[in-house]
């Protein structure tokens, strides 16, 4: 049985040497106990606050322990009355190959229905955020501009597409042109920006010519810059996460704009609301998971993943995440389903 562990805390971005590979002896279930198999581990941005001893909404993981994470599972061995051999569930084992449960908090997935690791993407904690960030914060109506980041991974792609169910004018920003051209082919978004380019703000300004009335915040930093004078009065804004901040040390060279952020809430009336999405939202898992089922079985939605064989490649394949380096999705393929 191999696993991940925390090897130590990073400075700024993390690097191959913060984690460690290690073997120990396979579990052996108890009466009640279920030996599970990962088949798919979630990578997901919030993985680097975890890593830090920062004060946060969640305990980091310790020095030495199993890096956490959300993964499809399959039972490999059941002493557990409710759950047979084979069976699919959704559990929280995180980065190692096999792990022991008493069957609390895990969910039977039907992999007649859909792919089993859609659960941990657009059926599952990433689809539920940009459906209740959405829907119950940025409240979109018919006609309005929605600004949302990250547009091509799980997070934003929903946001963005939404947004187009709910008759919005949808503007994508993404790093890069393939990543723009998915929003704009696939997604079915209005435009979509890369924001790397260097006259990124002014192309969004002539993007929305009627200014932005969502701005779903995955990302801050430059991209907030340039949304930030282009709020319309009222507009809303989600603050779901800043993963461009994750890997910073400081705060950023340059003026203080907390004044301006502040004068910009108070004239223009923003909402400006954060979420946590299980610690807010959990009570509304079912209204999620019936509307999601039923856009993705129309074709209203669609799902890009990126899978990465091995569980020694994850920590490669999660440093590239917090640098955009995934396309989608981001999984790895721990075992054999
Ligand atoms: P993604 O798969 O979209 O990965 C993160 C993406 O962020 C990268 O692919 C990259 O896309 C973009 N990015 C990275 N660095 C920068 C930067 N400096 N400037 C602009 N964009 C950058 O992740 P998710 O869809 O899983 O998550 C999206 C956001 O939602 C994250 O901030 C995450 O923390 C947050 N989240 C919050 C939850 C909550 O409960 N509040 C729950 C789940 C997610 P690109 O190349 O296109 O720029």
């Amino acid at each position: 049985n191999r696993r991940l562990t925390l090897a130590s805390r990073p400075v700024g971005a993390p690097t191959a040497a913060n984690f460690a590979l290690q073997e120990n002896a396979m579990p052996a279930p108890g009466r009640g106990q279920l030996l599970l198999r990962t088949v798919f581990l979630s990578l997901d941005p919030y993985m680097r606050g975890r890593m830090s001893d920062a004060r946060s909404y969640a305990e980091p993981v310790a020095i030495g322990d199993t890096m956490v994470g959300g993964t499809v599972s399959r039972v490999h061995v059941s002493k557990h009355p409710d759950y047979q051999a084979g069976d699919w569930v959704l559990s929280y084992s995180g980065w190692q190959d096999y792990a022991l449960s008493n069957g609390e908090g895990l969910i039977k997935l039907d992999p007649a229905q859909v792919p089993p690791s859609y659960a941990l993407g657009v059926l599952g904690m990433p689809g539920f955020t940009a459906y209740m960030g959405l829907l119950d914060i940025g409240k979109p109506q018919p006609g309005e501009t929605i600004v949302v980041a990250a547009a091509t991974g799980p997070v934003g792609a929903t946001v963005a597409q939404i947004g187009k169910l709910k008759g919005c004018h949808v503007v994508a920003v993404a790093g890069g042109t393939e990543k723009c051209r998915y929003a704009l082919e696939t997604l079915g978004v209005d435009a979509c920006l890369d924001h790397k380019a260097d006259d990124f703000a002014e192309q969004l300004a002539k993007t929305c010519p009627d200014g932005i009335d969502v701005y779903f915040e995955n990302v801050g930093g430059k991209v907030l810059d340039a949304v930030l004078p282009l709020l319309n009065t009222g507009a809303r804004i989600p603050v779901c996460g800043l993963v461009s901040q994750y890997n910073a040390t400081a705060l950023p060279d340059g003026p203080d704009r907390l004044g301006q952020l502040m004068g910009n809430i108070l004239v223009k009336r923003l909402t400006v609301k954060g979420f946590i999405i299980f610690d807010d939202y959990a009570h509304r898992y079912d209204e999620f998971a019936r509307d999601m089922s039923q856009w993705l079985g129309d074709g209203n939605i669609h799902y890009r993943e990126q899978l990465v064989d091995e569980l020694e490649n994850a920590p490669q394949a999660f440093i590239g995440l917090l640098q955009g380096q995934n396309f989608g999705k981001l999984v790895v393929r721990v075992g054999d389903d």
